[in-house]
C-alpha cells in the first residue's frame, strides 16, 4: 500500500518543500564533512547517503524511500536512484553514484568493478535502463568557493557564499548547497579518463559542472518548476546540462573514450510507469526482479 495518502497541498508548496529539505540536507552534509574529521568523527559515504535519504523520507511528505537488500556489489555502478513524476505525467529516472570529498579530491572516482571503471558501468547500464547517469558529490570545506571555478548555477557567474541574507553576490545558490552536488556522469567520466596517471584531479575539476541537488526542482532565486511540476522541464534542464558539461570535459581530456555518446538515455529517461521492482515495493510486496539500486527514492508530484 502506498505510504502517503493523497494530499491537498498545492504543487507550489510541494516542490518548495522538497527543494528546501534538499538544501537543508546539503548544509548538514557540508557540516559533517567539514567538521567531522576535526572531531575525530569522520562519516563514510554510505552513512551520509543513509542519513540523507532517511531524512528525505521523513521530512518531505511527497517523497518515499525504499531500501533494497544488498547481496553483492551493484553491477550498475549506482548507489541510489530517483524517480520523479506521477502516474498521470510519467516518471523520470536518474541514477546516482555517490562520492565523498576527501582531502580535496574524490578518492574513489577511479574505482573498478570486475575490471571495469565504475563510471563506465554506470553509464552503460543507465543507457540500457533508460535512466540518467549522475554523480552525487558530498562536499564540505572550510573556506570560500575556490578561485577561478565557474558557478554554472549563476547566469552572471557570481560566487556562492554562505550568506543568504541578501548580501551574497550569487542569489541562485549558497555555498553549502553544494554539500550535495550532482554532476553528469559522462562529464565526470570524460574528465577522469584524462586524469594524469599519478595524482588525482582536484575537486575543482568536477565542481565546475556541478549543481546543488535541489536544483532539479528550483534554484534559490526562482521557483523554477513551481507553477506546474513538469517532467519535460526537468528533462530539458538535464539535457542542456549534460551537453554543456560533456563538451568542455571532452575537450580538456586526453582520453579518446567517447563518453559523450553514452551521456544521454535513449528516451530522455522518461518512463510511462515505474519499473516493476519498484511498483512491487510500493504496494508492499517483497523485492521484485530487476536491476535495482540499493535505494530508490520516489518523488510523487501528483
Ligand atoms: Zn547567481
Amino acid at each position: 500500500m502506498p505510504r502517503n495518502a493523497p494530499h491537498e497541498l498545492n504543487a507550489d508548496k510541494n516542490v518548495t518543500t522538497v527543494a528546501d529539505t534538499l538544501d537543508d540536507l546539503a548544509a548538514q552534509t557540508w557540516h559533517k564533512i567539514t567538521v567531522g574529521p576535526l572531531r575525530g568523527l569522520t562519516f563514510g559515504e554510505e552513512s551520509i547517503t543513509d542519513h540523507n535519504l532517511f531524512e528525505l523520507d521523513r521530512l518531505a511528505p511527497e517523497v518515499e524511500v525504499y531500501k533494497f537488500d544488498k547481496s553483492e556489489e551493484p553491477t550498475n555502478g549506482a548507489d541510489f536512484e530517483w524517480w520523479i513524476g506521477s502516474s498521470s505525467i510519467g516518471w523520470l529516472g536518474i541514477r546516482f553514484q555517490a562520492k565523498k570529498l576527501d582531502d580535496g579530491s574524490y578518492a574513489q572516482l577511479g574505482h573498478r568493478v570486475r575490471g571495469q571503471r565504475q563510471y563506465h558501468l554506470l553509464l552503460e547500464q543507465a543507457r540500457q535502463d533508460n535512466v540518467w547517469a549522475f554523480y552525487c558529490f558530498y562536499n564540505g570545506w572550510d573556506g570560500p568557493w575556490p578561485d577561478g571555478v565557474p558557478n554554472i548555477t549563476c547566469p552572471r557567474n557570481l560566487t556562492p557564499t554562505w550568506d543568504q541574507a541578501g548580501t551574497s553576490p550569487c542569489t541562485h545558490a549558497a555555498l553549502q548547497d553544494f554539500g550535495c552536488a550532482i554532476a553528469p556522469a559522462a562529464a565526470v567520466a570524460s574528465r577522469h579518463a584524462g586524469e594524469p596517471r599519478k595524482g588525482r584531479l582536484a575537486m575543482e575539476e568536477y565542481l565546475q559542472f556541478s549543481r546543488p541537488w535541489s536544483h532539479l526542482f528550483r534554484d534559490r532565486s526562482s521557483r523554477l518548476l513551481s507553477a506546474s511540476p513538469s517532467i519535460p522541464i526537468i528533462e530539458s534542464l538535464l539535457g542542456d546540462w549534460v551537453l554543456s558539461a560533456v563538451r568542455p570535459a571532452q575537450n580538456s581530456s586526453m582520453s579518446d573514450t567517447p563518453y559523450g555518446q553514452t551521456a544521454m538515455p535513449p528516451e530522455q529517461g522518461i518512463h510511462a510507469s515505474l519499473p516493476p521492482w519498484l511498483q512491487a515495493r510500493r504496494v508492499g510486496a517483497s523485492n521484485g526482479e530487476g536491476n535495482r539500486p540499493s535505494v530508490a527514492v520516489v518523488f510523487d508530484l501528483s
